[in-house]
């Protein structure tokens, strides 16, 4: 249940209350909101003084639930704005990983003739493997510190595990939760406490639910700005890296409110599908797209396989931006 409070309710009434419902307490402008768990039903009448409004659900997706707020949340990036009344698509771009100042400069400039404003790419790799390239770890965030300060970019980079949160809070505008990381509560713990945009990946075995209730453990610690990033699934189908679920964006856009941001590269796995599958994503209506892209995808130290070169990212910006006009969408 999520309960609103009268704005008269003062800290320490509306803790006690907190406690003795076993309820997350988050102070808003408009006065203090309570999460229960979705097994509470109802309120008993001695709060009704206290209460101004009540949410009851059948499950604990509760805060992402479009049962509580209809419209898709309204997430500020700077300058750029991307849910909301905003039919915007954001288009966030670059290689897997950091790999040296030439070749992220490479990506920022890119970028900026393109006009396109957040530029990705990992520093504390979560690879498959011990043995390969792991990221350039601080090193990587310096230097995309640089490019944001330079090229006036928005930054999203990916936390490995809450040993390096801090640090990724602090360089990142937008902090990535990545598919393998998604159940670290040390990580969302930390995310819930900060305003920053959170993006979490789904894991690959993660069911929608699962997917959700994760985020809404950053949006019980008080983190409004959460977005949502399908980037496949694991089926029984090997030909391609992962399947990406769209009848699972279909279900998040009908009843979550969070916005939704679709990662083609990953889930495809290979350079040949990436932009069919981003001009599909586009026409469904999303938040944003996810690519890879590397100025020579061949000698990437991750994720070399399905990265797009320059040319042909530049090429399907082109077309991506028709789809989008097409459903009366603009590409950012
Ligand atoms: C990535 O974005 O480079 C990445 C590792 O993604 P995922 O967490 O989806 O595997
Ligand atoms: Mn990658």
């Amino acid at each position: 249940m999520i309960i609103h409070l009268n704005k008269s309710v003062d800290n320490n009434q509306a803790s006690v209350m907190a406690e003795e419902l076993k309820a997350f307490c988050i102070k808003k402008d408009s006065g203090h909101v309570l999460i229960t768990s979705s097994e509470m039903k109802e309120l008993d009448s001695k709060y009704d003084s206290l209460v101004v409004d009540t949410f009851v659900f059948d499950t604990d997706i509760q805060l992402a639930s479009q049962n509580y707020k209809s419209e898709t949340r309204e997430i500020n990036l700077g300058e750029i704005k991307i849910g909301g009344s905003h039919n915007n698509t954001l288009v966030i771009a670059g290689p897997c990983s950091v790999e040296s100042e030439e070749q992220i400069r490479a990506s920022a400039e890119m970028l900026k003739s393109l006009n396109i404003s957040t530029l990705r790419a990992g520093c504390y790799k979560p690879r498959t493997s011990p043995y390969s390239f792991q990221g350039l770890g601080l090193e990587g965030l310096k230097l995309l510190d640089k490019m944001r300060s330079e090229y006036g970019l928005n930054i999203i980079t990916e936390v490995r595990d809450s040993t390096h949160v801090d640090e990724i809070i602090e360089y990142a505008d937008i902090i990535q939760v990545g598919a393998k990381s998604m159940y670290d509560h040390g990580i969302l713990k930390k995310c819930s406490k900060i305003n920053k945009p959170v993006l979490i990946k789904r894991g690959f075995g993660t069911t929608l639910q699962e997917f959700v209730q994760m985020a809404e453990f950053v949006l019980s610690g008080g983190n409004e700005n959460v977005i949502l990033c399908e980037r496949g699934i694991r089926t029984f189908e090997t030909k391609t890296r992962f399947t990406l679920d769209l009848c699972g964006v279909a279900y998040l856009k009908e009843y979550t409110n969070l916005p939704i941001i679709l990662d083609p590269s990953h889930a495809m796995g290979y350079r040949y599908g990436v932009a069919d599958i981003s001009r599909a994503c586009t026409a469904m209506g999303v938040e944003g797209l996810l690519i890879e892209v590397h100025p020579n995808p061949s000698v990437a130290k991750s994720d070399a396989a399905q990265q797009l070169d320059h040319d042909q990212f530049t090429g399907l910006l082109g077309t991506l931006r028709g789809v989008a006009k097409s459903i009366g969408r603009e590409i950012i």
